[in-house]
């Protein structure tokens, strides 16, 4: 806390991954030795720049951009982008240092990084939305590459800024290095199930728990928050597994819907109108919005997806889903669980899958998006949900068995954090003080 003054998210990050590794400390003093914990959790870069852009109306407005390149232990920087008025240094932080181990529980070849800035990309025109994310292109293009740092969509950030940024860099280097960005268009090197990966994948993660305990989504109720590219992918999943999924929202609200969420009318809304939800009710009379996003935790269900952002679950909410008879919540966002929510949840049996493992569906397949994009070949979309499947069970698996290993078992907070940070750190170790 005294070298990071202020970054409360960081410091929230860095607090569970340092909790987690205290057996693997006590079990392994080589990791002291090396003084892995100062190294890790001290980015290896941090860049900061300016983004100035002009909007509608002719105004100069200038917005802050960040790129953290946390660590390149295990392969190339990788993790998204987000746009949000909220971002600054800390968010970012916590969300590279969130993706180090992620990243490496996925098993694939890649390192940990983030970016993003405060522009907040809300009732901006078309034209806006691209001269400023090509303005922000312009100064992170010289840190970026397909073998150096590869990032992605993120929380404001989806396809359609992706091309544009893709297609800013190709202006400014010339050639087309497809592995550049993840989360491409379909049409110039993206990947079929990308865009479904992070939702899906989650529900693979918690039916995998579930399964554990003879339970399944089928028949159960399923409230997700959010109404993303995360939670839209996720209702789909819950609801091909035979899940109701009665409440979902935005920053504004939720809308709860006891016949089941339509999601065409939440598609529509969301991803071709980018309209706010509290039109579906518009569609839908007999479904209800209530203003305040947290509310979406008082209704009542058995698996709990929070999909929106970062500790939209704290201590009061997790005591009403408690009350509520919760079963099981599977974090498909980053730490949308404060500290003090989890340990409740672990302390009432509640199944608890964390985002580093539960969400780590997203950059799993942007891992084998770049690996098409290496070979110069696009797999079926079939293809590519088969091996999420796999990549989420194998994560589910040795989470459960580093838990078990170190003195936690159950604990999938404590699985994840180790089965993560072992590979990274003995990667750190190989490649000497650097
Ligand atoms: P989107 O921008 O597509 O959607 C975010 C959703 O969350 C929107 O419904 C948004 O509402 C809501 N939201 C955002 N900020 C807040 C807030 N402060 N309070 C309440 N609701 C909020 O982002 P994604 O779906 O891509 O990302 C969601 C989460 O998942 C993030 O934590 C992200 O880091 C994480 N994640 C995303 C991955 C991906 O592949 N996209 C991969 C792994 C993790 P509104 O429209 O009103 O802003």
């Amino acid at each position: 806390k005294k070298r990071n003054p202020g970054e409360y998210e960081f410091h929230q990050a860095a607090k569970e991954i340092f909790d987690s590794l205290v057996p693997v400390f006590a079990k392994q003093p080589k990791y002291m030795e090396h003084g892995i914990l100062e190294s890790i959790s001290e980015p290896e870069r941090m860049i900061t720049f300016r983004v100035p852009w002009v909007d509608d109306q002719g105004k100069v407005r200038v917005n802050r951009g960040f790129r953290v390149q946390f660590n390149s232990a295990i392969g190339p920087y990788k993790g998204g982008i987000r746009f949000h008025p909220s971002v600054n240094g800390s968010i970012i932080k916590f969300l590279g240092f969130e993706q180090i181990f992620k990243n490496s529980l996925t098993g694939q070849p890649i390192g940990g990084g983030k970016g993003g800035s405060d522009f907040d990309p809300k009732g901006k025109s078309d034209g806006e939305i691209m001269r400023f994310t090509q303005s922000f292109l312009t100064e992170l293009y010289r840190y970026i590459g397909p073998d150096a740092d590869v990032p992605a969509g993120d929380i404001g950030v989806g396809a359609r800024e992706v091309g544009f940024m893709f297609g800013q860099y190709k202006r400014i280097r010339g050639g087309f290095e497809a592995g550049v960005f993840t989360g491409k268009g379909l049409g110039y090197g993206g990947s079929l199930g990308r865009t479904e990966a992070t939702g899906y994948g989650t529900v693979y993660f918690v039916e995998e728990m579930l399964k554990d305990k003879g339970l399944s989504f089928k028949g159960s109720t399923v409230v997700v928050s959010g109404s993303g590219n995360v939670s839209i992918y996720a209702i789909e999943k819950a609801i091909q597994l035979g899940a109701s999924v009665v409440a979902c929202s935005d920053s504004n609200g939720y809308i709860f819907d006891k016949n089941g969420i339509n999601l065409e009318t939440v598609k529509r809304i969301k991803e071709v109108e980018r309209k706010r939800i509290s039109e579906y009710v518009k569609e839908h009379p007999h479904a209800e919005y209530h203003t305040g996003c947290a509310g979406i935790w008082t209704v009542p269900c058995d698996i709990a997806l929070p999909c929106a952002t970062q500790n939209e679950i704290n201590v009061d909410s997790a005591k009403i889903l408690i009350a509520n008879g919760v079963k099981a919540v599977g974090e498909g966002a980053n730490m949308p669980s404060t500290l003090e929510a989890i340990d409740l949840f672990l302390a009432n049996d509640v199944l608890f899958g964390p985002g580093k493992a539960a969400n780590a569906g997203g950059v799993s397949v942007s891992a084998l998006e770049m690996s098409q994009n290496s070979m110069r070949l696009s797999w079926s979309f079939e293809e590519v949900d088969a091996k999420l499947h796999e990549i989420m069970e194998k994560i589910y698996r040795n989470s459960v068995k580093a838990a078990a290993e170190y003195g936690h078992p159950g604990n999938l907070v404590v699985g994840a954090n180790i089965a993560g940070f072992i590979k990274v750190a003995d990667a750190m170790i190989a490649q000497g003080v650097v």
